[in-house]
């Protein structure tokens, strides 16, 4: 038997084809699509090294396209170039120099808009105070802010001069910061003395103080504090500085430094779902690269286009597609520092129609709580400027994806369900929106230039409709280049099973049309009487029942099945109807078949998700099989957990 396929149950039929309009005016037809597969299979090297010589603003050519010793890659060898150039200075002498760049809102309502000109202008500020404080080429910074214009300077900041940005999602605990400072040695911190969060403030300095006592992160010299709260705060005077009073005295001009292509630009640390966070290292120019390209590719980006994406710029959607991609398409983007239910449940679609905002990418856990909360609440707005969805984080259940087009789409936007890692840098499996047919719940075929593909346990291709390992058969530009100080790790998590090919850790299976459909993690397969099931197609099941929000499926130890599937379920109105547990087995039982019945079906007012909106299924196996969960410092809310683990007592 082969123990790494996964049983297909799941089938869905709808089919969007691109609308004709969006087509006809896309960045990348069916046509010019066609073209780039076939450059791509011609010749790799080729296709990358000219795209490459398109894109980015070199200061010194490269000699080799692709140095490929498995599991390290070096990309543009020999090429020379700074990426806060290709976001910043490259715009100022093409027209775009009075375009907004950024467009901020703060949770409280308060905007700016950054032109390009400002927001360079602003940048070489930083980075010239940056240098004046010792920090160099290859030191590492900790940026551990809320969503203001400040977090993206630093950051540009950074890239301009060479110091990698370490962000540090602005949600995380003293722990958190500790673990991700020290494992770095970071020489700075970023901060600034608190963020909004519904109407509280989030006490960020407070947070760093304590990852700072006590003789923690000993690399730190000094902490940068941006005003945003302006609520009272300890100081120390030796370590402590204001953001305003260092740029005070500081010019807005920079000269940049070139920098290797190689030149890691940033560390980011992935969401924890799976196991303990991974420290993904970014190289330079490979990361820029595609970043911008699938940037016009995927969001069909256009000159005077609003464009919003929704993450925190603490993940790597918000890196990739809030800062590096959208700048260097030299787009407008804008940021959001609150909550989507703050004042009100309907926050973003005021902000779509008061920013006639066009491209919206977001996450199915937000897609899903928009749905509870009832569509009542888009309808009060106009969001006929949105011509283009996006979604990422999860696999988006065919019902949440259908939701999304009629109520915030109304039907007229095609909808990119974009794959891709922290490790990958940037999109890998998407819709190309004027020219793919989409299928909910499909993230339908790979990008031109990555060879993404589903295998067997000895890494041959599986047939039509059938389960398997996703992996990518060649290295492609923006592939991390390993784990910060821990080439090991990188080399067993990635390349350990098939040699010079990625696993990308997902399950997956792709359909007779060529659509690729994530099947959920490898680690949470379940195995029922020999039948191995992701859990994707079964929480899309009980998901298309009516009075079902979110579901979780895991596996429990069984004498007799091996392993039987619990359900964690939310409800769309908390109180579960009588029998509905009955009839929600039934529901699936009809919907993908007998062998998915789950055997026991939990209500929960909530999951418990990653700071980043991602179910963490291995906390409710844990949990489910009467085990203390696993490494918990990435869940966003423990009192989530805490309930469950009573319910599980009191039952027991
Ligand atoms: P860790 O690696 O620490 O366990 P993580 O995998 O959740 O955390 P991220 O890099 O933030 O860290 O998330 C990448 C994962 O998110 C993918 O491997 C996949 O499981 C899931 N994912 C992202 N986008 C999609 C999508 N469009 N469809 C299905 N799954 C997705
Ligand atoms: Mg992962």
């Amino acid at each position: 038997m082969n123990d790494d396929k996964i049983d297909s149950i799941l089938q869905e039929k709808r089919i969007f084809n691109p609308p004709a309009d969006f087509a006809k005016n896309a960045n990348l037809n069916a046509e010019k699509l066609a073209e780039l597969d076939k450059k791509y299979a011609e010749d790799p090297d080729k296709y990358w090294g000219d795209l490459a010589r398109e894109e980015l603003v070199w200061d010194k050519d490269f000699h080799t396209v692709l140095d490929w010793k498995p599991p390290f890659a070096k990309w543009f060898l020999g090429g020379e170039l700074n990426v806060s150039v290709q976001c910043l200075d490259r715009h100022l002498d093409t027209g775009r120099r009075n375009k907004a760049a950024i467009i901020w809102e703060g949770e409280d309502g308060e905007q700016i808009t950054l032109t390009y000109q400002q927001l360079h202008r602003e940048v070489c500020r930083f980075a010239n105070a940056l240098e004046l404080m010792g920090i160099k080429q290859g030191d590492r910074v900790a940026v551990y802010m809320p969503m203001v214009p400040e977090m993206a300077i630093a950051m540009l900041a950074c890239a301009r001069i060479g110091a990698l940005h370490n962000v540090i999602f602005g949600g995380y605990s003293a722990q958190a910061i500790k673990d991700r400072v020290e494992g770095s040695e970071c020489k700075l911190i970023i901060t600034a003395d608190g963020g909004w969060r519904r109407g509280k403030i989030v006490p960020l300095k407070d947070t760093v103080d304590e990852a700072l006592a006590n003789g923690g992160c000993p690399s730190v010299e000094k902490v940068i504090v941006v005003r945003r709260t302006a609520h009272e705060i300890t100081w120390d005077k030796s370590r402590d500085i204001w953001w305003d009073e260092l740029i005070a005295p500081q010019s807005g001009k920079h000269t940049p430094k070139s920098f290797d292509a190689e030149h890691p630009l940033f560390i980011l640390y992935t969401s924890g779902t799976t196991g303990s966070p991974k420290g993904v290292i970014h190289a330079s120019a490979g990361y820029a690269l595609w970043t911008k390209l699938t940037s016009r590719w995927v969001f069909d980006l256009k000159e005077d286009d609003v464009y919003w994406c929704t993450a925190d710029i603490g993940w790597i959607t918000g890196h990739s597609y809030i800062l590096y991609g959208p700048l260097q398409e030299g787009a407008t983007t804008l940021m959001f520092e609150g909550a989507p239910n703050y004042p009100e449940p309907d926050r973003f679609w005021d902000i779509i129609e008061r920013h006639g905002v066009n491209i919206f990418y977001t996450a199915p856990t937000a897609i899903r709580a928009f749905m509870k909360w009832g569509e009542e609440w888009p309808a009060k707005h106009d969001l006929s400027s949105l011509r283009l969805l996006g979604s990422v984080g999860e696999p988006i259940n065919p019902e949440a994806w259908m939701w999304y087009r009629e109520h915030i789409g109304h039907n007229q936007c095609p909808i990119v369900d974009t794959w891709w890692q922290t490790e990958t840098g940037g999109h890998m499996i998407s819709p190309i929106p004027g020219a793919t047919p989409t299928v909910p719940g499909s993230a339908t075929r790979a990008l031109p230039g990555i060879e993404a593909d589903v295998v067997d346990r000895d890494g041959n291709s599986v047939g039509d409709d059938e389960g398997g390992l996703l992996i990518v058969r060649r290295p492609w530009p923006a592939m991390l280049r390993t784990v910060y100080g821990n080439d090991a790790r990188f080399k067993a998590g990635y390349f350990g099973r098939f040699g010079d090919k990625y696993l990308a850790g997902d399950g997956a299976r792709r359909d007779a049309n060529g659509n690729i459909w994530i099947m959920g993690r490898i680690d949470d397969i379940i195995n029922v009487s020999g039948h191995r099931l992701g859990t994707m197609e079964v929480e899309s099941a009980l998901v298309s029942h009516p009075d079902v929000t979110e579901a979780a499926v895991v596996a429990r130890p069984d004498d007799l099945k091996g392993q039987a599937i619990v359900a964690f379920v939310t409800l769309e109105n908390d109180k579960p109807g009588e029998d509905l547990e009955n009839i929600l087995k039934q529901h699936v039982v009809h919907e993908i078949g007998a062998i998915a019945r789950p055997a026991e079906i939990r209500f929960t007012p909530a999951l418990p998700k990653t700071r980043s909106g991602k179910i963490m299924r291995r906390l409710l196996a844990d949990i489910a099989a009467g085990r203390t969960p696993g490494d918990t410092t990435t869940l966003e809310d423990s009192k989530v957990l805490d309930s469950l683990k009573e319910q599980m007592n009191a039952k027991a």
